[in-house]
């Protein structure tokens, strides 16, 4: 199965490759691992790929603030950097437990962060979403308009949070889970300007327009990745905890990135963030503040983890996700509060 043709361009600088990227239907490409496959399911068709992949932007760096990583470092890379590993490991033990060795050795930070949603429907090679077509599968992700296979059909691995009944699909970086519980922020270069925003409000809830999964415009290139010092307080208690159907190579049905600082048998700081059952990184808030002042007892962590829950809506086969929830965070907080 292969996709329609298209041209090539090799961007000299950021400035050029943004500039390349201004004509419709041109994409950025760097590792390529995720535009491939929906090249190849007809996902996606570009009339021309701008490579960025030799710009530079790979470096990891320590900055005033923090630690830069670049929208090009592979992922392979990042989880084997020393600091990164030692004062960030929920970023290195979320990223291990991506897809496989190969792929981490080809795929990038800004290309993960974007990847699109995992949704049989809308990953179905060469099955169109235009109901013309002999066989189409409705996708709103897809083709706008085209209706939402998934609501009714098979939605065992779709949102419990934040779907609306145009699109109920789950983002699927374990990255992201991670980064949005660090409180991480990423560089946008546009044409006008460099701008940095929390990860968090990277991406969207579908709302009436699942087509756009974040809230960049066209052309906007993402350079960078920026880690605030303050997470590492984080370092001593994190754990990244990914339910999935098959030990490797798989996505999260449900993933659960936890962080504590405890300080004088109080909990001071806590980061929670789950994966596979939000349209985005979903940020466990309520978990967050049912923890800040207590003592690590497993009466705290039940109670917190009863808040992970909040506001839950499931579907005719993902009612599961809530229980398995509940008892990843409780897992997870169970794991960390006994670290020493
Ligand atoms: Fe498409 Fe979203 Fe529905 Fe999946 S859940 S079929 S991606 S509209």
């Amino acid at each position: 199965m292969r996709g329609p043709e298209f041209t090539y361009a090799r961007a000299v600088d950021v400035d050029n490759a943004v500039a390349l990227v201004q004509r419709p239907g041109c994409a950025f490409m760097a590792g390529g691992t995720d535009l491939l496959q929906l090249w190849k399911a007809g996902r996606t068709s570009p009339v021309e790929v701008v490579d960025i992949s030799h710009l530079n932007l790979d470096q990891i760096k320590q900055s005033s603030a923090g630690w830069r990583i670049g929208t090009t470092a592979r992922l392979s890379d990042v989880a084997a950097h020393a600091d990164i590993a030692r004062w960030f490991p929920l970023v290195s033990e979320s990223i291990l437990a991506t897809a496989s060795g190969q792929i981490r050795n080809m795929a990038t930070i800004g290309g993960n962060l974007l990847q699109r949603t995992r949704c049989p429907y809308f990953r179905s090679i060469g099955v169109s979403s235009d109901p013309e077509s002999p066989g189409a599968i409705s996708c709103n992700k897809h083709l706008p308009g085209s209706g939402c296979a998934a609501v009714h059909g098979d939605n065992r691995a779709a949102a419990v949070f934040g779907a609306s009944n145009r699109c109920v699909a789950t983002h699927p970086s374990d990255l992201a889970v991670s980064l949005v519980a660090l409180e991480a922020q990423v560089e946008v270069h546009s044409s006008d300007a460099t701008r940095r925003l929390p990860l968090r409000e990277l991406h969207r809830l579908p709302g009436e327009t699942p087509e756009h999964d974040t809230i960049l415009s066209p052309g906007d290139l993402i350079t960078g990745v920026l880690l605030p010092d303050d997470a590492r307080r984080f370092a001593a208690r994190s754990t990244y905890l990914k339910v999935r159907d098959r030990a490797s190579f798989e996505f999260a049905v449900i993933s659960v990135s936890a962080a504590l600082d405890i300080t004088d048998g109080v909990i001071v700081g806590a980061r929670l963030a789950a994966g596979g059952v939000a349209p985005m990184p979903w940020r466990l808030d309520a978990v967050e503040a049912a923890l800040v002042g207590r003592r690590p007892v497993e009466e705290t962590f039940r109670g917190a983890a009863a808040r992970s829950v909040d506001g839950a809506e499931p579907l005719s086969h993902n009612a599961f996700k809530i229980e398995l929830l509940r008892r990843s965070v409780l897992r997870a907080l169970t794991t960390i509060g006994g670290q020493q």
